[in-house]
């Protein structure tokens, strides 16, 4: 960046958020916002879209006014923003009528930087006309994609953002989200009049975040496992898709010595609440919850996501997972998915209001979801190519660290159809399973089912290997599980040159779950320039404990005061003076100045 505003720019994020560099492409979006441009940014989670306006807004004349839905949030982010000297405030319900009165005569004589408010605060006509006669330098549109119809995130006020363009001609206006696919990016641009605004689209790879996807046994006991042998001491999200389950599963984790909380909507708002605070204020917490929870939570040191449920899209599994890691440092998505996930994801959307087109946009989302838990490639080439990114095989998932073995399963696929086919595809998974293993039950001797050519020719397998036959056949598009009351599996017309012998099929043989413990080479990254030395960590832990006290005293959220990696990387530097503690990143001058001192206390008294 050369120009005059760049410069300035820079000169803001060195002195007040105390980083050295912009990242990817925030360096452009803030020069065009800064210069009046308007903006559409779409940046995955732990991008870095906050910096996109709030340096703008100290940059330009005037307040900005940053629309988001998450009131519970503001107060966080208000606070963030004060820690590094940003005068900052928000409107909304949770205020007093004083308070309320207080802000707008700041708004009205610019007076603060950064004003938050919610979307129908926003439309309300006291603050248009209070926004009427204060100085805007511009409107940032958070979470954007609630503009969507389609997404599960939907608020009807965000359709009336439209108001912005209209009454506020002039003011520069940025949208930004981390929701990736085509359709929402062209609803967000249309619906908020945005279609003349410069788009900046990042690539949206998360190279810290391993995926991995395991077949589901025991499902909570895997996730026990999971989180006991990998993530033993840190915070994390699991995602349930029902209430019942949330509970069962955090009072699960609790029994077995991991620090869980529940979160659903179906919970009083208080303890939600209170159990939201407490994972974004304190350190190694495990928060089980429905996808309720999330939205906005900017916690950046969540390390890892896990779904003991199926989600319903690629684009809720990448949001949701995008949870983890914001820092940069490594983190880990891993869900547990079986066939009777499938079955009861096709059933709610069989059962579910919407009318046929809306239906079949659900079945394709869900297809696509199918396809990455049982691709035989890389995962994460599977999901960016879904949200039109071209990539190679990262060395960073379970298929890239240990590869599936592929198998000619054309015999066992034929098997499997023809039972189907022969059972008058009247039946679900379980039965035509029993047949094909010669199961001796009930229903298989009331329907005669023992008489069948089809039945016991597979008794050479287990059940659980027919399972992901099953499932890699509704994957494959073979088969469809139907509506009826009984899910029942149905051929399709992809089933035909499969039976007759025309097409072969490979099959993923299912392996034991990857365990491995270091990062590869290249998530790791910033990271491996961060590894501690024994030493070092005695440091970092000791700078952890005074955090938690100093966020604990001001009332804010842990990472508020610093982040993982800026206490990991005083550990590392040991600043013996305040000069050589400016050169960290995440030191701003006024973090230097509320806590400098403390810090280089610390480390002298440690060295
Ligand atoms: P998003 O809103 O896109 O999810 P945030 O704005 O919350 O992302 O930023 C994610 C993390 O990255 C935060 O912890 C933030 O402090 C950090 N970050 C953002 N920009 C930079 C930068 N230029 N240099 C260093 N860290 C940054
Ligand atoms: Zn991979």
């Amino acid at each position: 960046m050369t120009s005059e505003i760049g410069a300035r720019a820079l000169h803001v994020l060195e002195t007040v958020f105390g980083y050295p560099a912009f990242r990817g492409q925030q360096a452009d979006i803030v020069e065009h916002v800064a210069s009046g441009g308007d903006a559409l940014v779409l940046m995955p989670t732990g991008g870095g879209k906050s910096l996109c306006y709030q340096i703008p807004a100290l940059l330009r004349d005037g307040v900005g006014v940053v629309v988001s839905p998450l009131i519970a949030l503001m107060q966080d982010q208000v606070d963030a923003l004060e820690e590094v000297g940003v005068r900052a405030a928000f409107l909304n319900s949770t205020q007093t009528f004083e308070e309320t009165l207080r802000i707008e005569r700041l708004v009205r004589s610019g007076e603060i930087d950064l004003v938050y408010v919610a979307p129908e605060r926003l439309l309300t006509q006291r603050c248009l006309e209070l926004f009427d006669v204060s100085p805007i330098s511009l409107f940032a549109i958070d979470e954007a994609h609630c503009v969507s119809q389609w997404g599960h995130d939907f608020r009807p006020e965000y359709i009336r953002l439209s108001v912005l363009h209209e009454r506020y001609p002039g003011i520069p206006r940025i949208a930004l989200t981390a929701t990736a696919d085509l359709q929402t990016r062209e609803e967000i641009a249309h619906r908020l009049q945005l279609d003349d605004a410069r788009k900046f689209v990042s690539s949206f790879d998360r190279p810290n975040i391993r995926y991995s996807i395991v077949e589901k046994t025991t499902g909570r006991k895997q996730l026990l496992d999971f989180i006991s042998s990998e993530h033993p001491q840190d915070s994390g999200i699991v995602y349930c898709l029902s209430r019942k389950k949330v509970e069962e599963t955090a009072d699960f984790l609790n029994e077995h010595g991991i620090r869980a909380l529940p979160y659903h909507a179906g919970m009083e708002y208080s303890q939600r609440a209170a159990n939201q605070s407490r994972f974004l204020r304190e350190d190694n917490i495990t928060m089980v919850a429905t996808i309720a929870f999330g939205m906005g939570i900017d916690k950046p040191d969540v390390r890892y996501v896990c779904h003991l449920d199926l989600p319903k899209s690629l684009e809720g599994y990448y949001q949701e997972t995008g949870r983890a890691g914001r820092d940069g440092l490594p983190a880990s998505a891993w869900m547990a998915y079986g066939l009777q996930d499938v079955v009861l994801q096709r059933r709610m959307i069989d059962e579910s209001e919407a009318d046929e087109t809306f239906k079949r946009v659900l079945s394709m989302k869900l297809d696509a979801m199918l396809g990455l838990c049982e691709t035989l490639s890389c995962r994460r080439m599977r999901l960016l190519d879904y949200f039109g990114e071209r990539s190679g095989p990262c060395g960073n998932c379970d298929t890239c660290l240990i590869p599936p073995i592929q198998v000619d399963g054309t015999v066992p696929m034929q098997k499997l159809l023809s039972a189907i086919y022969r059972v008058d595809q009247r039946f679900a998974a379980g039965h035509v399973i029993d047949v094909l293993r010669g199961a001796q039950t009930e229903r298989i001797s009331q329907w005669h089912h023992d008489k069948l050519t089809v039945y016991g020719v597979g008794a050479d397998r287990s059940e659980q290997e027919w399972r992901a036959i099953v499932r890699q056949a509704i994957a494959l598009g073979f088969v469809t599980v139907d509506h009826d009351a009984f899910s029942s599996l149905k051929l399709t017309d992809a089933a035909r040159p499969v039976l007759k012998g025309e097409q072969k099929v490979q099959l993923r043989q299912y392996q034991k779950p990857v365990k491995a413990k270091r990062p590869s080479s290249r998530a790791a990254g910033s990271y491996e320039e961060l590894e501690l030395s024994r030493s070092e960590q005695a440091i970092f832990e000791r700078l952890r404990t005074w955090r938690m006290g100093t966020a604990r005293e001001h009332g804010v959220p842990a990472y508020v005061v610093f982040q993982d990696a800026t206490l990991r990387e005083i550990a590392k530097v040991k600043p013996g003076s305040l000069d050589a503690l400016r050169g960290v990143s995440g030191v701003g001058e006024k973090k230097l100045v509320s806590y400098g001192d403390e810090i280089v206390a610390i480390i002298n008294e440690m060295m």
